[in-house]
């Protein structure tokens, strides 16, 4: 049996998180939610897959309408994810169960406007329309004025601010009803930022993952790094396993998590946890609807093969599914690899190398790999 945290009990649809009830588990689909049938399939498999709860990006007014339409064939429960563009939550709030924001994407539309009143507008929303709501913060998108706040070597602080900054907002509003997630691509600082703010704020549910872990089995074993020091404090009430994948094998993220989640309830957990520091790192983002070139997905798995021959160097590669989150997922990373719909860029250190054809983009990253381990 797992020891929980008492956080309090809210309602996502007809899935209860919080208070002692069973972790729920989470993925997401990655297929374009304007194609129905393919992003219809994919919540069938998950379904079938075991996944309570199951996120859908809606970016534009076509999003929201196909998420509408997907609405109407399925009964999973769906939180819907805003990504940039929060004001889709008056659209969609009425279909989904649970509203998702990240704090460091309120600032892209209506610059003038104060973040306050953009989060009261989707609290309004959610609660007029008994949806539940998660905070979203992610290592690679934190709200820009938390970041110049604290030294650029602190990535955690930052984080953390914005996500308490954020529940002590809604709690304010006198909005209960939700969730709080602090991802990182690296489990130690998940674990750190996790536990930071659930030392501050023990009664909220949190949601659980690495972001960008990669492919399995290395995504696994970062997740399963995170969620085991975690889970074996009591803290966490629901999990994603988020991995790079082709579409058609999206429920593994599911199965993941259960086994995960089944080997810390049976006592099966590492006695020593030990994160490759000294060994090549590669992140890779679990892709999403926003995706607009699938063969991402291969190039992820070519990378890794291309660049085995460098796993005793301490190096990080990271490879980003598209030309919105990439060139900022991709900053800390020493070569960095985001996907446009035909040609993919790379960074190395922070500096743009350039935009290289799919086919010529191995190449030139294995030139830029030799030069940085040499
Ligand atoms: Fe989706 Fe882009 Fe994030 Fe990948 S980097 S999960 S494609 S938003």
């Amino acid at each position: 049996m797992i020891q929980r945290n008492p956080t309090r009990e809210i309602k996502i649809g007809h899935i209860v998180i919080g208070n002692g009830n069973p972790i729920a588990v989470q993925s997401m689909c990655a297929t374009p939610t304007t194609d129905i049938d393919a992003t219809l399939g994919q919540i069938r498999s998950l379904e079938g897959a075991g996944a309570d709860i199951i996120r859908i990006a809606a970016d534009s007014k076509k999003d929201a309408r196909a998420l509408i339409e997907l609405r109407n064939h399925t009964d999973a429960v769906i939180s819907v994810d805003l990504q940039e563009n929060y004001r889709l939550a008056q659209i969609l709030a009425p279909h989904v169960d649970k509203i998702r924001y990240n704090p460091g994407h309120l600032y892209h539309h209506e610059r003038a406007k104060p973040w306050k009143d953009k989060v009261r507008y989707l609290v309004d929303i959610a609660g007029s329309h008994d949806c539940a709501m998660r905070i979203g913060v992610n290592a690679g998108s934190v709200d820009p004025d938390k970041l110049e706040k604290y030294p650029r070597e602190d990535s955690i602080t930052p984080m953390v601010d914005s996500a308490l900054e954020h529940s002590e907002w809604l709690d304010q509003l006198g909005y209960s009803r939700y969730c709080v997630s602090l991802k990182d691509s690296d489990p130690r600082k998940t674990v750190d930022a996790y536990i930071r703010f659930a030392q501050a704020r023990p009664e909220i549910p949190l949601h659980l993952g690495v972001t960008e872990a990669g492919m399995p089995p290395e995504g696994i074993e970062k997740t399963r790094i995170a969620l085991e020091q975690l889970i074996g404090r009591g803290i966490g009430d629901t999990i994603r396993v988020s991995l790079t994948l082709p579409y058609e094998d999206k429920h593994l993220e599911i199965a993941a998590g259960h086994q995960i989640l089944q080997d810390i309830s049976d006592g099966r957990v590492r006695t020593v946890v030990h994160f490759s520091e000294d060994k090549l790192n590669l992140i890779s983002c679990p892709s999403c609807s926003r995706v607009e070139n699938e063969a991402f997905i291969d190039l992820a798995h070519k990378v890794r093969e291309r660049t085995r021959y460098a796993e005793n160097h301490a190096v990080t590669i990271a490879v980003m599914g598209c030309r919105v989150n990439g060139p900022g997922e991709t900053d800390d990373a020493d070569l960095g690899l985001w996907c446009g719909p035909n040609y993919v860029n790379l960074k190395r250190q922070g500096e743009k190398v350039g935009a290289f054809k799919y086919d010529e983009i191995l190449d030139r990253l294995d030139e830029e790999l030799r030069s940085l381990i040499s």
